[in-house]
């Protein structure tokens, strides 16, 4: 394999991972997966919380790959590009902004400060549900996530009940039709 073919599947994987990770939050850890992410989400003194079993779980699969790329080397390099992932992932999330390991840098400016804002906004809401920015390297604006976050608490901006749709009533017509 040519050199850039190497570095387009890392890349691709570190892209593709992360939107991999965003929908696994939205839609698994905030949803059926809450039992183990509820703990990321909660104060606690432990080194350790059982939201970490998911990096445990996910880091199966890289591991996979790396041996049976060794058979098929694009294989390889896609768990390459899923590593880096977890090595970015770990230091954005797990270091910058919920300070592990005793790191402690708080950027004033620029992408890395938006991604903590929009990591803490994330943390914002108490809870699994109505919660906003559950990607890691790709942050929106902190105006934008607040009126989400502003959404999400006003019911009736919140769509309809499972179920049944809601009637919502025209109030611009006319009184007397
Ligand atoms: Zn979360
Ligand atoms: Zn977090």
């Amino acid at each position: 394999m040519a050199w850039f073919e190497k570095l387009a599947i890392v890349v691709f994987m570190v892209l593709f991972m992360e939107c991999f990770a965003w929908a696994a939050h939205k839609y698994i850890m905030h949803g059926w997966g809450w039992g183990w992410h509820k703990s990321h989400h909660e104060e606690h003194g432990g080194v350790f919380e059982k939201n970490d079993l998911y990096a445990v779980v996910f880091a199966v699969v890289p591991i996979v790959l790396f041996v049976v790329g060794l058979w098929w080397e694009p294989l390889w390099w896609a768990a390459l590009g899923i590593t880096v992932y977890g090595g970015i992932y770990a230091f954005v999330h797990d270091m910058l902004v919920h300070q592990r390991g005793g790191f402690r840098w708080v950027p004033k400016q620029g992408y890395f400060k938006q991604l903590l804002q929009a990591h803490r906004l994330h943390h914002a809401v108490e809870g699994k549900d109505g919660t906003v920015s559950h990607g890691f390297l790709f942050a929106r604006k902190p105006a934008v996530l607040k009126a989400q976050l502003r959404a999400n608490a006003n019911p009736q901006r919140r769509g309809p009940p499972r179920g049944k749709p809601t009637v919502v009533s025209d109030i611009s017509a006319p009184a007397d039709r």
